[in-house]
């Protein structure tokens, strides 16, 4: 009945470690990916370094290859790198909230603009924007026109006035109407200069704003990293916001934002319109630049079956003896579902001699096992003595799960032989006895 388990235990019960010599080339590949996503080029040798000096000497989850761990390793990595959790907006204690927007030209400041100002309408926060480009006409009149759409005033002060003067103006009438959040539009440059970023330091001082976040396009590559330094060292920026992230680039310039600067990736933009802005989610970016999801959830569903915890708390039990028909529950089911996933991924290295009919004869055997120990007192799962010592007690068992007494005879016989047999398996060779059945 439970060869079948046994061989697919056996075989999850994996006991690598990942070294210097199996990560190197997974590394590499990994180091590939990166820089194929525009990761920038030192960004990704300092990641790759410090997840290498991590990585060696950690255990591999049963069931996974050692370089598909190391992709999690690396994903978990990355996440963190990120920022870990959404990092959400910070509003102001008192008075408006003043958001301060910068970046190069086109990248989609002032698209940006409308867009978080229909974002914080869900929220029930009002908002004032404000048109701080004024070197194009044109600038002013798009950020009216989409103020409108969202049903957000705008305030605007034509060309001819300084953007901090139009920053003060701005911010006084946000005041005057007890407007919660005021978000400064700038005008950006094709690349970084020094008219700009003065303009800009001026704004902010006037302003004193709770957030300044740059305004970087998804499509940016390697230059991020430069860029976001510069804006960061010049300005001092609080966040970021990734636009475009609807093209094709796998926007490994969030990667380099945070890296370099320290700051989070705040919001995303994810289209043209004004709906297409949400937090950003540093596991689902992590996904994206590392472009290896199918192996991500491969591992994380083999680690959600094999919780490590799981594993050491049932070798513990094993080496003294308390496995009991609560664990045999919970390891039968793991492997079992182990099995499912097997046929589901056709892909669990080393389980090639499972046959899918030994997974449906496990599986088949799990549903009767489970209905016996159902009907079992919380004493007898964790004492399988009792019902060895009992034939009165395998006779209620038999007859409440309607099984017959054969069969709970036999399961409490698999219970103990199970319990020497993974003795065995975990490498404890002192072995252990099978009672016989007491009538
Ligand atoms: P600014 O110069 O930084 O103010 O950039 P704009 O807001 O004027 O945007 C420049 C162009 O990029 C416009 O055509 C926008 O519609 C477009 N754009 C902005 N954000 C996004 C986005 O998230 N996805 C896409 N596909 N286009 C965007
Ligand atoms: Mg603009």
């Amino acid at each position: 009945l439970t060869s079948g388990l046994e061989s697919a235990w056996s075989k999850l019960k994996g006991e690598e470690v990942l070294t210097k010599e199996n990560i190197a080339e997974p590394m590499r590949d990994i180091r590939r990916a990166l820089l194929e996503a525009d990761v920038s080029l030192p960004v990704v040798r300092r990641f790759v370094q410090s997840v290498s000096d991590q990585a060696v000497g950690v255990g591999v989850i049963r069931g996974v290859k050692p370089d598909q761990q190391l992709v999690k390793i690396v994903n978990d990595e990355l996440v963190k790198l990120m920022g870990g959790e959404v990092s959400e907006l910070t509003f102001a204690k008192s008075g408006p909230t003043v958001i301060l927007l910068a970046g190069l030209q086109g990248v989609g400041k002032t698209t940006v603009c409308a867009k978080l100002a229909n974002y914080l309408k869900k929220q029930g926060k009002s908002s004032m924007l404000v048109a701080g480009d004024v070197y194009r006409p044109a600038a002013i009149d798009q950020l009216v026109i989409l103020g409108e759409q969202v049903k957000v005033p705008v305030y605007t002060a034509g060309t001819d006035t300084k953007p901090s003067e139009i920053a003060r103006q701005g911010l006084a009438e946000a005041k005057k109407k007890n407007i919660d959040v005021v978000i400064m539009d700038t005008a950006g440059r094709l690349q970084i200069d020094k008219g700009m970023m003065d303009e800009l330091k001026e704004v902010k001082r006037v302003l004193n704003p709770t957030e300044v976040l740059l305004v970087v396009d998804a499509m940016t590559g390697q230059e991020a990293a430069a860029l976001v330094t510069t804006f960061n060292v010049e300005i001092g920026i609080t966040g970021a916001i990734l636009t475009k992230l609807d093209g094709d680039s796998r926007g490994g310039a969030a990667l380099s934002v945070k890296e370099v600067s320290g700051k989070p990736i705040k919001l995303v933009g994810r289209g043209e319109r004004m709906e297409d802005l949400e937090p950003f989610y540093p596991d689902r970016m992590a996904g994206r630049i590392l472009g290896m999801g199918d192996v991500l959830s491969f591992v994380e569903k083999a680690q959600e079956v094999m919780k490590q915890e799981d594993a050491e708390d049932l070798q513990k039990k094993i080496m003294s003896a308390k496995f009991d028909f609560n664990d045999f529950l919970k390891q039968t089911r793991a492997v079992a579902r182990m099995g499912s996933m097997t046929r589901v991924l056709g892909m669990i290295p080393g389980m090639g001699k499972v046959t899918p009919a030994q997974i449906r004869e496990a599986e088949k055997s799990l549903k009767i096992m489970e209905a016996m120990i159902e009907v079992m007192t919380p004493e007898e799962r964790e004492k399988p003595e009792l019902l060895a010592e009992s034939s009165t007690r395998r006779k209620r068992v038999a007859q409440e799960s309607g099984k017959t007494e054969q069969q709970v005879s036999q399961l409490v016989a698999q219970l103990f032989q199970m319990r020497v047999r993974m003795k065995n398996l975990m490498g404890v060779m002192e072995g252990g006895s099978i009672p016989a059945l007491n009538n």
